[in-house]
């Protein structure tokens, strides 16, 4: 079931699309059996787990944060994740550099973007995301490199509205692509999309979808 779903969306989704599984509550079994299917992309929510089920499984997984992240966390992940999508604050930035720099490594980072109107959701408003761009303490920080954005549409079967919200968001992607980020050929990821509302992220320009109960079913409502 999980072979043949991977293959089926990695063949339908275009081959600019990276396709982060999101096996947040799903055993180590489960993540074995897309990754023998050839898929070595996985994304996690949660620190404790994410460190777990990377000692458990083979090296060549790459390893995305894509839930809220603690400051005091960073330094369990430091040493091996390949991309935090959830990056909500300069002080976490800051905290992420300095791991990086202890672990002799660039740590790849998006800036997650408040696009919803839900109360609960993580992240930068325009503001806060400009002031950060513009602040002297970022550009000090030579151990992470910003690589993109990251966004989470308001949960609603409305689709005009999710399209309007990933629209704003690819449109601020592009604004600082061609602004702060002129010079940054590394600037190229728009995190967006989940299992209900990826085909609409790819339509409005995502270059990475996130997708977890489309894969492996849907969870146990226990997720923090
Ligand atoms: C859980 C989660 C996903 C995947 O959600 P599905 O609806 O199961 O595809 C994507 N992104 C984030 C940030 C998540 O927490």
């Amino acid at each position: 079931m999980i072979a043949a779903n991977i293959i089926k969306i990695k063949s339908e989704i275009p081959s600019s699309v990276k396709l982060v599984a999101v096996s947040k509550t799903k055993p180590v079994n489960d993540i074995l059996e897309a990754y023998h299917a050839g898929h070595k992309i996985f994304g996690e929510n949660i620190v404790q787990e994410l460190v777990h089920k990377y000692h458990e499984l083979p090296k060549d997984i790459e390893w995305h944060m894509i839930g809220h992240l603690q400051t005091n966390k960073v330094k369990y992940i430091a040493p091996f994740i390949s991309l935090i999508h959830s990056v909500d604050s300069l002080k976490l930035l800051e905290i992420i550099n300095k791991e990086a720099v202890k672990n002799n490594r660039i740590i790849d980072c998006l800036l997650q973007v408040y696009i919803a109107d839900e109360e609960t959701k993580f992240g930068l408003d325009e503001i806060e995301l400009n002031n950060i761009l513009k602040s002297n303490i970022f550009k000090d920080l030579k151990n992470i490199r910003v690589r993109g954005l990251m966004g989470i549409a308001t949960f609603t079967n409305d689709v005009t509205k999710i399209r309007f919200e990933f629209h704003h968001l690819s449109q601020i992607f592009k604004d600082l692509k061609i602004t702060i980020f002129e010079k940054l050929e590394t600037f190229t990821e728009l995190s967006m999309g989940m299992s209900s509302d990826y085909h609409i992220g790819i339509e409005e320009g995502s270059t990475i979808v996130r997708l977890g109960s489309i894969i492996f079913g849907e969870r146990a409502k226990v997720e923090a």
